[in-house]
């Protein structure tokens, strides 16, 4: 019996196995990894293995061949158990493996693809600076031709995968830059690999809130050298890259979101039937049964609105901008405010990391911001409501 959230006996199949993956070897080790901020490298290598890192990749190239709604059953399940591990997921198989399967060429896709679907390479993107992330256009990494290379010069900030560890940086990048003395809108798209001279980790940024298990790091760029062969596809046309690769980012973020509203409410509800208060189960009380069952309808809506959009979704194409941005918008500040009341239903145990729901309140945090804030979907959404006039 198939439904809108496993619409074929594929997908039904793919959620059961990443869920049983998820629960037997991410779900162990999520708190020891958040508590170190540390990436775990061998996990991440067993997802190539199952064919994740490149579930939307041609087979030609290693991938799994699977479409927007696999993306976003995989990073539901992962994000269950661990969003930190789900966004140094997201960030290889998304913004650096799809992209590069959606906009590089056959000669760029058959030398990094394949090791980016088995685990050998990681990958990551970097669009974000540090006086430029919401007005991204405002970037001002610049790429310079000088014969048969490009140089590049500036530096990204927040890059996920972008340090491994205190030292190691990621294997290989997307990186948006900006013609030297081209318009706002003219962004260049290059691949460039760990180990070009110039291109170094600035900082390894340590200290955050939550998504502990995934490595952030500042990038460097300081006369780069990459050659031309690197550029994806023509230059200064790598805007709709950009628009078109946030589309799936946005709706995996979304797919994040529901993983942690899910398993807060699992745990809740769970807890409210064991815990006794004046001689009774919490789930007697209004207050608590307010808690669960608002954030329970809170969660299908959120499920039933990122699965229609996915199961529409085309991943060779834009053209879901706004709604890209509707999911995120809606499940980032639902999940937040699901785990919020998963701690207030756990009382004491909920403020403390056995229940996870602080590591999850922690993470959930982290989608109201990357990928574009809430203000800026709020933004984006306005401007491509105000373009319509009946909603289909
Ligand atoms: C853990 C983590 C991982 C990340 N990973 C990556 C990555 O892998 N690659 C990458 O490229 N980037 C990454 N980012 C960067 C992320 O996408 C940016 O932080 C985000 O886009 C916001 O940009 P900013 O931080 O510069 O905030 P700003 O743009 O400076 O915004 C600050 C505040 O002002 C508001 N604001 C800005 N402009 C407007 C406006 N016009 N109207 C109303 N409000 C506005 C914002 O909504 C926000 O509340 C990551 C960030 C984090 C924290």
């Amino acid at each position: 019996m198939f439904d809108i959230f496993n619409p074929t006996e594929e997908h039904a199949a793919l959620r059961s196995m990443v869920r049983a993956f998820a629960e037997k070897a991410v779900a162990p080790q999520a708190e020891a990894h958040d508590a170190a901020e540390k990436f775990n490298h061998g996990l991440f290598r067993q997802l190539g293995e199952l064919g994740l890192l490149g579930v939307t990749v041609p087979a030609e190239f290693g991938g799994s061949e699977m479409d927007a709604t696999a993306a976003v059953i995989a990073h539901e399940e992962l994000s269950a158990q661990d969003p930190g591990f789900t966004l140094a997921y997201l960030a290889h198989s998304m913004l650096f493996v799809n992209n590069l399967a959606q906009n590089g060429d056959a000669a760029q896709k058959a030398r990094w693809l394949p090791g980016a679907c088995d685990g050998s390479l990681i990958g990551g993107m970097c669009m974000s600076e540090p006086n430029a992330g919401t007005d991204v256009l405002g970037m001002s990494t610049t790429a310079t031709r000088d014969g048969d290379d490009y140089v590049l010069n500036g530096a990204k900030m927040w890059i996920t995968n972008g340090a491994l560890d205190d030292s190691t940086m990621g294997d290989v990048f997307l990186v948006y830059a900006r013609m030297a003395g081209a318009g706002r809108s003219e962004i260049s798209q290059f691949v460039i690999e760990k180990g070009t001279p110039g291109f170094s980790i600035g900082q390894r940024l340590k200290g955050k809130l939550g998504m502990r298990a995934s490595g952030t790091a500042e990038l460097v760029f300081d006369g780069a050298r990459v050659p031309a062969s690197h550029r994806v596809g023509a230059e200064g046309s790598a805007l709709v890259h950009m628009m078109q690769n946030l589309e799936i980012e946005r709706l995996t973020l979304a797919a994040m979101s529901l993983g942690i509203a899910r398993r807060c409410i699992e745990v809740m509800n769970a807890y409210a039937q064991d815990r006794k208060s004046f001689g009774q189960p919490l789930n007697r009380f209004g207050q608590i049964q307010r808690h669960i069952a608002e954030s329970y309808a809170a969660f299908m809506a959120g499920r039933s609105y990122v699965y229609q959009v996915a199961n529409a979704l085309r991943l060779d194409k834009p053209g879901n901008r706004l709604d890209s941005d509707g999911v995120k918008l809606y499940c980032a500040t639902m999940a937040k405010d699901v785990a919020d009341r998963a701690i207030q239903v756990l009382g004491g145990y909920g403020y403390m990391a056995e229940y996870d729901v602080e590591r999850l309140w922690r993470d959930a945090k982290l989608l109201e911001i990357g990928g574009g804030t809430v203000e800026a979907h709020q933004k984006n959404m306005t401007r491509d409501l105000s373009a319509l006039r009946l909603i289909k």
